[in-house]
């Protein structure tokens, strides 16, 4: 079941890349495994998965814990400060940085740690209060702030959007983001690590995401069913 949902969602990343005549291969899948249990992400590595979302720190330890090494995990939860040193220690890319003192935090342990951390900048392209991330127009600030941590690598954006009903009405937020990297790698704030990589689009809207420059999707329900 997991296997078949797996073979569905990578034929339709590839479909929607192709759509637009980007590589299939520029887009990576990032399997949200929260609220599952480990035998479901079992599943999903012997279907080849190894790139794996969570939002909660003590989980995501758990987990990493039980199923070993050679596994990626993404933090794309909110992340406390307080909480970032051992955030360091279990993730191996954050994808919701947003301000100054989260990054400051992991950067110093990091440092003891010797690790380089691969992060994205989380925005807040919707705007919406209860919703994490940095501002649009704070988010070239944050990036050359982010300069000064050499165990910080940046590497892109990641966002979000509102709830909505159709898909289409997140195409603005996702073209938003895109468009925002675009000029941040223009004023050299971004990209100096190579081509920069958009997090965005879940289940229900990973597709209009892609066509949009998603290079990472985040996806959860579509590939393992409701969480428990
Ligand atoms: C839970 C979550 C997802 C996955 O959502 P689905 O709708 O289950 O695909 C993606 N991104 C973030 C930040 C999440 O919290």
């Amino acid at each position: 079941m997991i296997a078949e949902n797996f073979e569905t969602i990578r034929a339709r990343i590839r479909a929607a890349a192709e759509r637009v005549g980007r590589d299939p291969f520029s887009v990576r899948l990032v399997a949200v495994s929260k609220h599952q249990p480990l035998a479901a992400i079992r599943e999903a590595m012997a279907a080849g998965q190894v790139i794996f979302g969570e939002n909660y720190l003590q989980e995501a330890e758990d987990k990493a814990a039980a199923l070993g090494q050679g596994l990626s995990w993404h933090c794309i939860g909110h992340l406390q400060s307080n909480k970032a040193r051992l955030a360091a220690e279990v993730f191996t890319c954050i994808e919701t940085i947003d301000r100054l003192k989260l990054a400051k935090a992991l950067e110093s342990r990091l440092v003891e740690l010797d690790k380089i951390m691969p992060i994205l900048v989380q925005v807040n392209v919707g705007g919406e209060a209860q919703k994490a991330g940095v501002a649009p127009q704070e988010a070239g600030r944050l990036c050359r702030e982010l300069q000064q941590f050499p165990h910080l690598v940046l590497q892109g954006l990641m966002t979000m959007p509102p709830m909505v009903e159709n898909p289409e009405e997140s195409r603005g937020c996702f073209r938003q983001l895109r468009l925002l990297g675009e000029e941040l790698v223009s004023r050299g704030l971004l990209g100096q690590h190579g081509p920069i990589e958009l997090s965005m689009g879940m289940s229900g809207d990973f597709e209009v995401a892609i066509e949009e420059g998603a290079t990472l999707v985040r996806v959860g329900t579509a590939l393992f069913g409701e969480r428990i």
